[in-house]
């Protein structure tokens, strides 16, 4: 049997709700004012009622401050609260008000219970914001399916409709908030490729420009400010919105303002406006061009701009994205795209169709269909990390572990190594972050995670944590200890005060539990290594990065060609050197302050084999802990004896050499330059990823010599 279900889109300004009828035909729901959109406004009475929607709005208008409107980007914010007669409210608590008044207008044109929904939320959103939406839904009395991105959303309304295969930028300027998303829609797909977006950017600044605009032209004429009182500012908010639809429509309108006994009256022509907000228009389109960057694309590598939400009907938003793009999509509503899309969703979900996308009404007028299949693909709009501590233990640093972009779900794991004691319980906390920044201070911690239950052994033990995106975006933890393979315990607490992170790790903890390592990666890109081996020797050293412990570890990368270059310095930063390990099999990308001198000639052999040892004496130079450089050869090197002589130089100032050969690599040079017989190892190529990986463990192990295990 059918479930019926619905798909919700929380706005800021307003919220919209839809569902798939008995024909499989996606319908937008009215409320109980006959509106297809809901006012996200909720007002409260002293008797304790609370008005939900467009009645709320009205109130508002009359300048009631028993009014809660725009709480959606306050959303997650722990120490956001609105207060009405004396009770606290949370962004949380104000959008259940909202969900339950969408829930209850949807019944009453459906005539059934409902209690399964999808909702949306800007791609923006963090983790801990995507589960105070689950957690509103749960109050509004709904099983939140999932939460979903309201541009991914509205491109799956539009995307069934497509015919064809297109890359298209999803541009959602709504009241408060601005999205855009990089998706690709193929005969079987919706994949979203990239997003970005601005939670303080949206029509509201319009508005509020609008209204500063004209305050000043009054000030001017009368020397009086009318924000001063806060019933007129309100009210000339409420007129500058309405000013600013009517220049959708007409160029030229008034704005009247009256205040203590003054009578203000302006015309305002829409190129005014439109200078005035030239600013905000343009920080949408410096969005635009970074999420096409973020996929080394440009306006020209898009077929179209899909328009969403309210915002886009001002005429400066099309006039401007023209000046970029020739095809603009009207396809779709602007209002109801994106709970349309999440009905669809919720249908898919409750209905166990998976993710798989078939819509058999191809007869219908309305053209929502489709023939085949589709499946959504989303991605996470924010990278996850972890606090560590950097190599000289001067300060914390974020460590990303999933970066942003990657498509959801998603599981990456990562060891976590620790001395055990057998007297007291042992435990890890891992502080988990989001977002982009390179400190702990600009990302936001998501929670502090505190793993336990962990089995005493001898040496180091070895904790593998898994980190998850469920489908929703929200984040889960899990552990396991290597030697046991048993689950651990896993609890979040609330962070707490986080201003730990701005000390200094070694003033705080003078004695490191575990010596800091610094790995240097040098690979050997000449000649023969074109084509398969490189590409393999790039698989497996990103699965090296991937299964070393970071939090005390360093990774740097060298490429060695007909020159020598440092492709990334050694950093505890796994985007930057997964970057850099992307470009050695293409040089061309590779950032000119590396290149010194002439182009690379990849077909070349190893100039001056001496000169990776010479260099990476001098990367390690400064460095404390252990140094630790693994070269990846598939050759034989021109002077190799100079070499072996340079490569003596590292072990005697104590950096251990690893020599991992395959394919045509000499096996006694590799002898010769590894610091013991156990670190020279020949492998084929098929072998490349689980050499490195045993290599990644013993390191993480804390063990040197790499085939002296047990
Ligand atoms: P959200 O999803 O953030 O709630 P919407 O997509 O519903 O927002 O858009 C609401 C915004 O659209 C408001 O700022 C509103 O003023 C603006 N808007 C609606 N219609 C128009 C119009 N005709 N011209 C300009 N702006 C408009
Ligand atoms: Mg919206």
């Amino acid at each position: 049997m059918t479930v019926i279900t619905i798909g919700i889109d929380l706005g800021t300004t307003f919220s919209c709700v839809a569902t798939i009828d008995e024909h499989g035909k996606p319908i937008v729901l009215k409320n109980e004012d006959g509106n297809s959109i809901t006012p996200s406004v909720v007002a409260f009475e002293r008797a304790g009622n609370v008005i939900v929607g467009d009645e709320a709005k009205n109130i508002q208008s009359l300048g009631d401050a028993n009014v809660a409107s725009f709480f959606k980007r306050e959303m997650g914010n722990p120490d956001f609260y609105l207060t009405f007669y004396g009770k606290q409210y949370s962004p949380t608590d104000l959008s259940a008000y909202i969900l339950a008044k969408l829930k209850a207008d949807a019944e009453k044109v459906l005539g059934k219970a409902i209690t399964k929904a999808v909702i949306t939320c800007p791609a923006y959103f963090n983790a801990m914001q995507r589960e105070e939406v689950k957690k509103a839904g749960k109050l509004a009395g709904l099983d939140v399916l999932r939460v979903i991105n309201e541009p991914t959303a509205a491109a799956v309304a539009f995307g069934i409709k497509s015919e064809k295969e297109q890359t298209l930028l999803v541009y959602d300027l709504g009241g408060g908030t601005f999205d855009v998303t990089l998706m690709k829609i193929t005969a079987d797909e919706i994949a979203v490729l990239a997003t970005d977006g601005n939670h303080q950017l949206g029509g509201k600044d319009w508005d509020d420009t609008l209204r500063e605009y004209a305050v000043d032209k009054f000030q001017e004429e009368f020397a009086e400010n009318p924000l001063e009182d806060s019933a007129t500012a309100n009210d000339l908010l409420v007129a500058a919105e309405n000013t600013k639809k009517t220049l959708s429509q007409k160029t030229t309108t008034n704005f009247v303002i009256a205040y203590n006994g003054n009578k203000g009256r302006y015309e305002i022509t829409r190129e005014q406006f439109e200078d005035a907000t030239k600013h905000l228009i343009n920080q949408t389109l410096t969005l635009c061009e970074s999420v096409l960057a973020a996929k080394q694309m440009d306006w020209k590598n898009i077929d179209g701009v899909l328009l969403v939400g309210g915002s886009t009907r001002m005429p400066q938003v099309e006039s401007e994205l023209k000046k970029h793009t020739d095809n603009l999509l009207h396809g779709i509503n602007v209002d109801e795209a994106v709970a349309i899309g999440a009905a669809i969703q919720a249908d898919l979900d409750a209905n166990e169709k998976h993710y798989t996308l078939e819509t058999k009404q191809s007869s219908s007028k309305s053209g929502y269909t489709l023939e085949g299949r589709r499946t959504i693909r989303d991605v996470t709009g924010q990278s996850l990390g972890m606090i560590a501590e950097n190599a000289d233990r001067s300060k914390y640093i974020n460590t990303i572990i999933i970066p942003r972009n990657t498509n959801i779900p998603s599981c990456e794991v990562r060891p976590f190594q620790l001395r055990t004691s057998s007297r007291q319980d042992n435990e890890i906390e891992v502080y988990v972050t989001q977002g982009e920044g390179l400190l702990p201070s600009g990302c936001v911690i998501l929670g502090k995670y505190v793993i336990s239950g962990i089995t005493h052994e001898k040496g180091k033990a070895v904790c593998d944590i898994a980190y998850h995106y469920d489908k929703s975006g929200t984040v889960e933890v899990s552990a396991k200890q290597r030697s046991t393979d048993k689950n651990l315990t896993v609890r979040k607490d609330n962070p707490g005060d986080m201003s730990w992170t701005d000390l200094c790790p070694k003033d705080r903890d003078p004695e490191p539990e575990l010596e800091h390592v610094t790995v240097l990666l040098t690979v050997d890109t000449s000649g023969s290594m074109c084509g398969d081996p490189i590409n393999e020797a790039i698989k497996a050293a990103h699965r090296f990065v991937n299964e070393i412990d970071l939090t005390h570890c360093s990774v740097g990368l060298m490429m060695v060609a007909d020159r020598v270059l440092m492709l990334c310095y050694p950093t505890q930063n796994s985007k930057e050197i997964g970057r850099a390990i992307d470009t050695l099999n293409r040089p061309s990308d590779i950032p000119s302050e590396n290149i010194y001198g002439a182009p690379l000639n990849l077909d070349a052999g190893v100039g001056n084999a001496a000169q990776p040892f010479t260099e990476a004496r001098q990367c390690f130079d400064n460095i404390d802990g252990i140094k630790f450089m693994l070269v990846l050869a598939d050759g034989v090197w021109d002077n190799q004896p100079y070499a072996v002589q340079e490569a003596k130089k590292c072990h005697a100032d104590g950096i251990e050499v690893a020599a991992l050969g395959f394919g045509g690599a000499d096996k006694k040079f590799l002898h010769d330059i590894a610091s013991c017989e156990e670190n020279a190892i020949f492998t084929n190529m098929n072998q490349l990823g689980e050499s490195f990986s045993k290599i990644a463990q013993v390191i993480t192990e804390g063990k040197t010599e790499l085939q002296r295990r047990n």
